[in-house]
């Protein structure tokens, strides 16, 4: 690490991933610096630019011109916020390291809490959200389904209703990094590492500017990642109904011959012979597919890519110098 403070201040890193966020950017710098102002750390803003196409970009090197502060990744593409929170924790110099969204959801007057509870020896300090304004009722019983239906199948506890806006010590950032994962789930991720974890509660706010960056799609393809990387039970679930219905399928072979012998038979039977092949059938292709699911995740691992490719680079003050990818 490069960094070295004059007056020997911890360095605190504010990570903030942004996909066409121009609209939001200075408002989020307002806020953010009238938060920092009251703290008693030195402070670096990395801004980590996830190829948007409005001028995200342009705002954000406007800013770290003004600001020595500010370093600005501009990744090649968009690689997803999962991705782009990795480069910045990849680049992130702080002993404390703070995860917030530029929409303004995420109150950053919190981050006093969770500097708060770090400099109590927390190594984990997570927002958990007990209300979200300004949100669709489908996202938020979605989330809502999906986060409970997720710890029930995991083998790690991954909490409810918390999302990436937090505060990770030096120890728990190193400890993420490492992890290198193509398929991202980073709530899973933050829960797999373990060390000590403290919650608090707040109310998300709606967005400041613009809409969610979220298509349908990516949040369906994200529940995915979250559902195959940390759980196998979707793949037991395709051997459990499997054996279930050899079962059944049995049993009425069984009662068919029996009543064969006994009763004869007259021709009847294509309804419940229809009903039996589209029945097995459709589990078939289930179970194939689930297990598609996870080959095409395993496949996409072993490729062995880097998980994300930087177009540009602008660094802070502080920034280090032993970079990952
Ligand atoms: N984001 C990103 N890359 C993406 C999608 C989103 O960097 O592909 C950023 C976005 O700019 C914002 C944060 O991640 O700062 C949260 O996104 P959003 O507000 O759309 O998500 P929501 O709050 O609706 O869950
Ligand atoms: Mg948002």
């Amino acid at each position: 690490m490069t960094y070295k403070s004059p007056q020997n201040k911890q360095l605190l890193s504010i990570i903030a991933p942004a996909y066409n966020e121009e609209a939001n950017l200075d408002l989020f710098y307002q806020r953010i610096t009238q938060t920092l102002k009251d703290i008693d750390l030195d402070i670096e803003i990395i801004y980590v630019n996830d190829g948007s196409q409005d001028s995200t970009s342009d705002v954000m090197h406007k800013q770290s011109k003004q600001d020595e502060r500010i370093s600005v990744i501009d990744l090649a593409r968009n690689f997803g916020k999962e991705i782009a929170l990795t480069a910045g924790l990849d680049f992130a110099a702080g002993d404390a390291v703070v995860l917030i969204d530029v929409d303004l959801q995420d109150p950053p007057e919190l981050i006093h809490d969770f500097i708060k509870y770090w400099q109590e020896g927390y190594d984990i300090v997570s927002a958990k959200r007990i209300k979200r304004h300004g949100e669709t009722l489908f996202k938020k019983v979605s989330s809502f389904l999906f986060y409970r239906f997720l710890s029930r199948l995991s083998d790690i506890h991954i909490p409810e209703d918390t999302g990436d806006f937090r505060l990770m010590s030096r120890q728990a950032v190193d400890a993420l990094i490492k992890l290198r994962e193509k398929h991202r789930y980073m709530k899973g991720l933050y829960a797999w590492i373990g060390f000590s974890h403290k919650y608090i509660d707040f109310e998300r706010a709606p967005r400041s500017e613009g809409s969610t960056k979220w298509s349908f799609w990516k949040l369906l393809n994200l529940a995915l990642d979250g559902l195959t990387s940390f759980s196998v039970v979707p793949l037991k679930l395709a051997s459990i109904v499997g054996v279930f219905s050899a079962i059944i399928s049995l049993a009425f072979g069984c009662f068919i011959i029996f009543k064969k012998i006994f009763f004869g038979d007259a021709v009847a039977g294509y309804p419940s012979l229809v009903v039996i092949i589209t029945f097995l059938g459709s589990i078939q292709l289930l179970a194939l597919g689930i297990i598609g699911e996870y080959l095409g995740r395993v496949y996409n691992e072993t490729k062995n890519r880097p998980l994300y490719l930087i177009k540009n680079i602008h660094n802070s003050v502080y920034s280090r110098s032993d970079k990952h990818s």
